[in-house]
């Protein structure tokens, strides 16, 4: 122990549960324990703090083993009507003091975390009360004048003020656009319409966010409710034109919160019937109900989760706790703020719309909110507008670059209707540079890209080619015969290594004088001027829950795993698999690995078969080091870890490239789209256009010019010099073992 005290920590998960709470509680628990602290955890939600006894129980390292992966949350929720009480709370504080827990982190909404406010102001009066009535001795109450309280926000609705993300939010978005995707399928099949109904009392986050990520044909959210008053004709109206365009199903999905602007409810049944009475069409209604709350956590949630865990634990036992913190994630960095202002806001968004002051309840979602309504609203439509009269219509060329990544289909889609929408029109490249130099380029029209959204692959294909200078007079040929004005390539490094080398031609090539712009597109999340690229959100699902059964299977049998995963010189999706299945060990090539690394390494595994341990799993960066293989690592392990375990490898491959993508890569290839697009016509009309890749850093939309490639990439090893990722890599650390191991 460092020179700080001895806290006992207590946890909590309250209010309605949500996929990722088991990791939060894991990352808690593990922490504490390895700062030295001790940590219970309080069953069943305040129900189990105010009944005290065996809901209240110590945790061990081993006693949140093997619950990241698992839906809900293993410490189970309830509501509770005696914590609403004085009396309730009372003997909440005199159950938590038997143990000495005058620390409490809270998962739960806006209503739990009010809840816990309220009992960490009457705290010092409730010892006072049990002084009084002898129930606690005056020494144990002076020595726990205060209580610490930390909130992190376990909500599928995404409604928290204080945090971009709440933890359950995107398994939420996994479970309901995969109903929504096959519901389109079998509605495609008969030409049905379908309602349906998601969770969002009070937000439209879901319902919004699935619209965009499954491309349905309208949705009706609570902040922004139908501007006209005759909105079901306008619906109707978009929806048969739908029709006449050859799509054959339409999908309108409502919040269950959703209101007209006078504030009646407007449910999925009314839907239902509105659609019926004007279409003349059958209806189906789907109710998605707890489906959204429950199942495997995606690897964001998991990974959410951990973090606000760790860094909840580092808040109680600092100073920063004497006022009650949020913890929350903003522009993708871990933050903590005052709880009660964000409770506070939070519940102004439900108020602004029950006064129905919509405007007010949009701003406070917040910009990308509003944005994806936008785009959201451009996309629906049947047809592109028509062409302002007189208007120029510029000539844009999309392509793929690199290896296929889940989410380049959405991306395309986006693009081209985005692009006509505008009056533009809209060519595409197969197979990114090696069919341009074959001219292998066509005209693509709305229909072109319709049932994009959910498709895995690159239909437009991609290539890794990169061409050389001896085919850039051949390329401007290209270029000029089809009168681009603007490309966009989606894909990977050697798009944006091609893109450069146009860009810096420009002087000789007047063909490659016109806007180009890069949109990040990779499984492996190596490419600079963004945090994310499209395909690695879905990758790395992929990964874990391919490793989640490689444990399942290892049930039983003493056995350690060493998993290779993609990413080339790149650990981002090693890292991040890693953190999100718990893995003891992570190589990544940005840290090399050596002999005494494999030496240490089995040393500690020997140590923990050697006591209860009965899973080990190791994460290997494929190209972590060229002699250090995965076999050779399996074998030195099988060998040196003399029969007390045995151990297995397993290659993922390429199964990480395929999969429909995931909502995140869905929603951020629309969202980069768009402004890849505004950027195409904004910059078209210029003398001198701009060439840049599109990023998201700290959650904003960025351009980087084409220009700066070589200073921020690490050539030799085809990565960002830097990569704010690794700054988890001590966490992983943490987590993976007990300081004693
Ligand atoms: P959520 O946390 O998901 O918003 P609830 O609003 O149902 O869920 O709150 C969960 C529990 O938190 C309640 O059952 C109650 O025990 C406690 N709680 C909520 N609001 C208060 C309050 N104002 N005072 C005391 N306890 C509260």
């Amino acid at each position: 122990m460092s020179g700080h005290s001895r806290r006992s920590i207590g946890v909590l998960t309250s209010g309605g549960d949500a996929p990722g709470m088991n990791a939060a509680v894991r990352a808690i628990v593990r922490t504490a324990i390895n700062l030295g602290h001790d940590v219970y955890a309080i069953y069943e939600g305040y129900q189990g703090m105010v009944d005290g006894g065996n809901f209240i129980r110590r945790m061990t390292w081993g006693s949140v083993g093997g619950i990241m992966h698992q839906g809900g949350t293993v410490i189970g929720t309830a509501r509770c009507a005696a914590f609403r009480t004085r009396d309730g709370r009372r003997q909440a504080a005199r159950n938590l003091l038997e143990h000495g827990i005058d620390s409490l982190i809270v998962i739960g909404g806006d209503g739990s975390l009010t809840g816990a406010n309220i009992f960490r102001q009457e705290w010092p009066e409730l010892l006072e009360e049990l002084v009084q009535r002898g129930e606690l001795s005056r020494k144990k109450a002076d020595a726990h004048r205060e209580l610490r309280l930390v909130g992190l926000v376990g909500s599928i609705d995404n409604d928290m003020v204080g945090t971009d993300m709440t933890i359950g939010a995107d398994t939420a978005l996994h479970r309901i656009t995969a109903a929504v995707d096959a519901i389109a399928s079998t509605a495609a099949s008969h030409q049905r319409v379908f309602v349906i109904e998601v969770m969002g009392r009070h937000c439209g986050y879901l319902a919004l966010m699935s619209a965009l990520a499954t491309a349905a044909n309208w949705v009706l959210i609570p902040e922004s409710p139908p501007e006209v008053d005759d909105w079901e004709d306008e619906m109707c109206r978009a929806l048969r034109a739908g029709r006449e365009t050859g799509r054959r199903h339409s999908i309108v999905i409502v919040a269950e919160g959703a209101q007209d602007r006078f504030g009646n409810p407007i449910t999925s049944q009314y839907v239902q019937k509105a659609l019926e009475e004007r279409l003349g069409e059958e209806v189906r209604v789907t109710i998605l109900g707890h489906v959204q709350r429950g199942g495997a956590p995606s690897a964001f949630d998991r990974n959410l989760g951990t973090l606000m865990g760790y860094a909840a634990v580092e808040c109680i036992v600092s100073e920063e706790a004497r006022e009650p913190l949020l913890i929350g994630i903003r522009e993708n960095r871990l933050v903590h703020a005052p709880l009660m202002a964000c409770v506070e806001a939070t519940q102004e968004v439900a108020r602004a719309i029950e006064a129905h002051d919509y405007n007010r309840a949009m701003s406070l979602r917040g910009g990308s909110f509003k944005d994806a309504l936008r785009t959201f609203r451009t996309l629906v439509q049947a047809y592109p507008r028509k062409p302002e009269p007189g208007q120029k219509r510029l000539r844009f060329l999309v392509m793929n670059c690199g290896g296929p990544a889940p989410g380049m289909n959405t991306a395309v889609r986006a693009a081209v209707r985005l692009g006509l929408d505008k009056g533009h029109i809209m060519l595409g490249a197969r197979n990114g540079f090696r069919g341009l130099l074959r001219d292998d380029i066509s005209e693509m029209d709305w229909m072109s890209v319709s049932g994009w959204v959910s498709r895995g692959g690159a239909e437009l294909g991609t290539s890794r080619k990169i061409p050389a200078e001896s085919d850039l007079p051949k390329i401007a040929q290209v270029l000029e015969a089809h009168g681009v004005q603007g490309l966009l390539i989606i894909g990977g490094l050697s798009g944006y290594q091609a893109a450069h080398l146009l860009f810096t031609h420009s002087n000789q090539y007047p063909a490659f004088n016109i806007p180009i712009i890069c949109m990040p597109a990779s499984i492996n999340n190596n490419l600079p001027g963004s945090e994310h690229s499209i395909g690695a959100d879905t990758a790395l699902n992929s990964i874990v829950m391919d490793v989640d059964k490689i444990k399942q299977s290892a049930v039983a049998s003493r056995r350690c795993f060493v998993v290779e995963v993609m990413g080339r010189y790149c650990g981002y999706l090693a890292l991040m698999s890693g953190l999100a299945t718990g893995a003891e060990r992570i190589y990544l090539h940005e840290e090399g690995l050596t002999l005494k690394d494999l030496q240490d390494d089995l040393a500690s595994l020997v140590k923990g078969f050697e006591q209860d341990m009965r899973l080990g799993l190791i994460i290997r960066n494929e190209d972590v080091d060229p002699f250090y293989t995965t076999s050779f690592i399996a074998s030195l392990f099988e060998k040196e870890g003399g029969g007390l375990f045995n151990v297995r490898q397993t290659i993922l491959g390429h199964v990480q490239q395929g999969g429909d993508p995931s909502p995140f890569d869905r929603i951020q290839a629309t969202r980069l789209a768009a402004r890849c697009m505004e950027f195409l016509i904004a910059e078209a009309g210029r003398v001198s256009p701009a060439g840049a890749f599109i990023g998201l850093q700290a959650g904003q939309v960025t351009f980087t010019s084409l220009g700066d490639l070589p200073r921020l990439l690490d050539s030799e090893f085809g990565r960002p010099k830097e990569q704010w990722w690794l700054s988890m890599r001590p966490i992983a650390s943490i987590l993976a073992r007990p300081r004693t191991q």
